[in-house]
């Protein structure tokens, strides 16, 4: 039995959705988008949010679909490749074990 990729990603996505965590980035990842806020003029120090999106800082720093408004940082496909995604397509591979055919191609 084969499986369309629009599968596989469907089946990626029901398994992070199922996992219910936040996804933080790597440690190192959350350090440097924490010194992009702390040196920039948006950042208010005394709420620790971002005057353009309101968010607060020290958790929004932490997540991997976050981004700056202004683009001093972006989401990380990093933290995605070297930390979640082996985990999401391994599951989704356990399950269905035609698709370990796309996970192969796209790593
Ligand atoms: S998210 Fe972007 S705009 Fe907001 S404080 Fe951080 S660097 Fe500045």
């Amino acid at each position: 039995m084969s499986m369309k990729l629009s599968e596989f990603v469907f089946h990626v996505v029901c398994e992070m959705n199922d996992a219910k965590f936040l996804f933080p980035v790597k440690f190192e990842e959350e350090k440097e988008r924490l010194a992009h806020c702390l040196a920039c003029s948006h950042y208010n120090t005394e709420k620790q949010t971002c005057g353009l999106c309101e968010c607060y800082v020290p958790n929004k720093v932490k997540h991997l679909y976050e981004e700056c408004p202004i683009e001093k940082w972006g989401r990380s496909i990093e933290s995605w490749n070297d930390t979640y995604y082996n985990l999401f397509a391994n599951k989704v591979i356990e399950k269905y074990p035609e698709a370990e055919v796309w996970k192969n191609q796209i790593n």
